[in-house]
């Protein structure tokens, strides 16, 4: 339920009369959940900077690699032959995503999403110590530069660029590897001219987000959160205002137990009223259910007057139950994920491509035999070098490549060849013979392909 005055539907809490930007300074937030919500920052962080460094027998933990087009997820390779699998697993994710926000709403926003994490926990915090308090920080930003403005704000952005460049590599290390970052940060600058324009760039793009935008990108670029608006529904679990409790809000002895401090508001990061209800706002940070807590322990009524709820809960005491929409959600989910099993076990170490070059006939030679020419391509996606060998199976004959067989195919790398199958005449007694080449990795038979041998 909302209040009756539906105003503040009409425009984003951070935007004023005439379209212009309402800067949010908001009150540092204290209590139980700021504390859980601060351990789990910091594990995060730690997390975030530490992955790269993390090998799986030698293997990174993550790797987006998409300026050479592989992924590698606890120290497995995918290759753009696997898009498949990624396809099913992004997939997975993202009905993982749907199912745990139509169940628990936002709660990823506030607690885990890294945009809020950054923000709330490290620049909002540098930002209580350099300039003070929001009420010092509004006088700070209204008065003429001076010299104490001069020095805090050049200081609080210096701070702000350095940690967004840090944020920037390990955002790279992400994509192109710690190893190859290190040889960015320590070798001669001329040797990785692109490398350090892309931690420039990412760097001045951070710094923006984190100065500048802030709460902007959760209320208006973030996709995940537009779509709330469609995802949660009454039985959603959101941080939501007990109005039956809290109303008719006010502090005579008719009133309920909100007593208007607006405690909820000062603290809240982006600027809106959780009394309103449901809103878009509403990053789940649940900084407003400490502070009002705090509110409702000094003047002695029960916590929890805004506390973690579905509207149902709310309006009829229902308590959280597997909705139709739930267990929809739930069973596809197993279905993908079992997919993504069923398909990542079944995953080959290498990729083979067999047929007949085009443009060749068969030849005749002079030892009665017929020959035609195929060509090859076999890709490794293993992290390891492998013995590749291709045998004519179940065909009297020979296969003859141009070059060694077995040979060995590099770790990651693919290999274009040509051979021969060479058969006796009269062993050919179709125009259009089948005949069929395996391909094995260090021994061990990983393909069989079919391909048409043509004669007279
Ligand atoms: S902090 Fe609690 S008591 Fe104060 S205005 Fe918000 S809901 Fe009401
Ligand atoms: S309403 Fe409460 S939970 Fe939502 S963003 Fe504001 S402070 Fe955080």
């Amino acid at each position: 339920m909302e209040t009756k005055d539906k105003s503040f539907r009409d425009k984003i809490s951070t935007t004023g009369d005439k379209g212009e930007r309402v800067w949010v300074y908001a009150d540092k937030p204290k209590g139980k959940l700021t504390n859980y919500r601060f351990l789990t920052a910091i594990i995060l962080i730690v997390l975030l900077f530490v992955a790269p460094f993390v090998k799986i027998n030698g293997n990174p933990l993550i790797l987006l690699n998409f300026p050479e087009r592989y992924f590698v997820f606890f120290g497995t390779y995918f290759w753009p032959q696997d898009i498949y699998i990624l396809f099913v697993l992004v997939l997975s994710f993202l009905v993982f995503v749907l199912l745990f926000t139509v169940t628990f709403g936002r709660i990823w926003c506030g607690w885990a999403c890294p945009q809020t994490i950054f923000m709330e926990i490290v620049f909002r915090q540098i930002e209580y110590l350099i300039e003070g308090n929001p009420h010092k920080q509004k006088l700070l930003d209204s008065k003429p530069l001076d010299f104490e403005k001069f020095w805090k704000k050049s200081l609080k952005h210096l701070i702000y660029f350095a940690i967004s460049f840090l944020i920037a590599n390990a955002f790279l290390s992400y994509i192109i590897g710690i190893e190859s970052l290190s040889k960015i940060v320590t070798e001669p600058p001329q040797n990785h001219i692109k490398g350090l324009i892309a931690i420039t760039i990412f760097s001045g793009i951070f710094y923006f987000v984190f100065a500048k935008l802030r709460e902007q990108v959760c209320c208006f670029f973030c996709p995940y959160g537009r779509l709330q608006g469609v995802l949660i529904d009454p039985d959603s679990i959101i941080v939501a205002y007990d109005y039956k409790r809290g109303e008719p809000r006010g502090n005579n002895v008719n009133s309920g137990d909100c007593i208007d401090c607006k405690q909820c508001v000062k603290v809240c990061p982006t600027g809106i009223d959780v009394r309103n209800g449901s809103q878009l706002e509403c990053v789940n940070c649940t900084a407003c259910i400490d502070s009002c807590n705090a509110v409702m322990s000094r003047i002695g009524k029960p916590k929890g007057l805004i506390r973690m709820a579905s509207e149902n809960e709310i309006q009829f005491g229902k308590k959280l139950r597997f909705t139709p929409k739930i267990i929809a959600y739930m069973s596809v989910f197993v279905v993908l994920i079992s997919t993504v099993f069923f398909l990542f076990n079944n995953r080959k170490s290498i990729e083979a491509t067999i047929y007949r070059t085009p443009g060749t006939v068969y030849q005749v030679n002079g030892d009665s035999t017929l020959s035609n020419l195929f060509s090859f391509k076999i890709l490794n996606k293993k992290r390891e070098n492998l013995n590749i060998e291709l045998k004519l199976i179940n065909t009297d004959g020979k296969l003859q490549i141009m070059g060694e067989n077995p040979f060995v195919l590099h770790e990651g790398q693919a290999m274009e060849g040509r051979f021969f199958v060479i058969l006796q005449k009269e062993k050919v007694s179709k125009q259009n013979s089948k005949i069929k080449i395996e391909v094995l990795s260090n021994g061990i038979v990983e393909s069989e392909k079919e391909v048409n041998f043509i004669s007279e």
